[in-house]
């Protein structure tokens, strides 16, 4: 029997952290320090190797060139290893999580995140358990000597979930993660119950396609009521801006006023991409429902039915990144692409197809 051989990237968060002995604050520290602190994964008796930021950072800190540095080292070396843990702070780790399922297309080796939210030095650190887990999960195969996890995925705690339906939901809670409109891939308890329903399967492995660029001219904007028009419109002509992910209300609605359909008509008529996810933590923008979201769709926003904030902000740059037209990168919001979300209508569904701006699925 081989032994798995799994790639740790170690970028930074919590996990890895240690008590500044002046200030008491919490800041990255080195690989070393966090395998020192978790003798147990000898017994695990894998090859493992590490690649590490330097420094590691908060996430916080976290940028599009720091997803594009994740998702190189797992391209470069896809074809060595049987999967890949990435260490990663809690704070922006469903980003990194969005981010990289759109990057790395085909991707069929598991991408396991995972970080903690005491430090790995700390007596009850959750950092141990949730470091082993990712590694079993990361060299487990199905009974037909495939990997169970074909996908990018968030390890936390009780939980495993598809990276770009997680969502931090807790500042200090150990399940730190949740998908509210998505079922958990695995429940960690005694053992690792793979929810194979859920798991993200391909027929067979395709190339990898890596991906890199993201395009960072967008940003987003929460509905309130009595949010000024007047602002919005200052926001929507912000020069270089081309795409905004609005917040909306229920399942999907906004207020509807002349003036505030008509800065929306406006901006989309000037070239802005304006994507409608809605505030509530569960659920789906549904535009025909009721006719304040209907008014939304009629002014040329495009539904991004059950995507989660997150995904929705990375998928956005990453269309954008393709260089693509308006029309395009609105093709590809209303549709599928690494499962990100469930398409309601019929019509507007074209899942799981990647845009190629080199051939006809556009
Ligand atoms: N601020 C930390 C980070 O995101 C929090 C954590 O890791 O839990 O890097």
């Amino acid at each position: 029997m081989m032994r798995p051989r799994i790639l740790i990237i170690y970028t930074g968060g919590t996990i890895g952290m240690i008590e500044d002995m002046h200030t008491h604050v919490l800041r990255p520290f080195d690989f070393s320090h966090l395998m020192e602190n978790v003798p147990k994964v000898k017994m695990l008796e894998y090859e493992i190797d590490n690649i590490q930021f330097d420094p590691p950072i908060d996430s916080s800190d976290m940028e599009p060139r720091h997803w594009e540095k994740i998702a190189r080292a797992i391209a470069d070396n896809h074809d060595t290893y049987d999967g890949f843990v990435v260490l990663h702070g809690t704070d922006t780790m469903a980003y990194t999580a969005s981010a990289l399922s759109f990057m790395l297309e085909n991707i069929y080796k598991p991408v396991i995140i995972t970080g903690s939210q005491l430090p790995i030095g700390e007596v009850r650190t959750d950092g141990e358990e949730n470091l082993i887990t990712a590694l079993q999960i990361a060299a487990a195969k199905d009974n037909t000597g495939h990997p169970m996890v074909q996908e990018v995925a968030i390890l936390f705690e009780d939980y495993l979930w598809r990276g770009n339906r997680a969502t931090k939901r807790s500042a200090d809670n150990f399940n730190a993660f949740r998908s509210n409109n998505y079922p958990e891939l695995a429940r960690i308890g005694l053992g690792i119950q793979f929810n194979r329903d859920a798991l993200r399967r391909k027929p067979a492995p395709a190339a990898l396609k890596p991906r890199y660029n993201m395009d960072n001219n967008v940003l987003s904007v929460d509905l309130f009521p009595g949010l000024s028009p007047a602002y919005l419109e200052h926001i929507f002509s912000t020069p270089g801006l081309k795409g905004v992910v609005m917040r909306s209300y229920g399942a999907g609605n906004g207020p509807s006023s002349d003036r505030f359909l008509d800065c929306i008509r406006n901006a989309v008529r000037r070239g802005l991409v304006i994507l409608n996810v809605t505030q509530c933590p569960g659920g789906s923008v549904d535009p025909g429902r009721y006719m304040t979201g209907d008014s939304l769709a009629g002014a040329g926003v495009i539904p991004g039915y059950d995507i989660t904030f997150e995904a929705a902000v990375t998928k956005m740059m990453f269309l954008f990144g393709m260089g693509l037209s308006q029309e395009q990168v609105k093709k590809f919001l209303s549709a599928s692409l690494a499962g990100e979300m469930t398409v309601l209508r019929r019509e507007s569904s074209r899942a799981e197809t990647m845009p190629d701006p080199n051939t006809s699925n556009l």
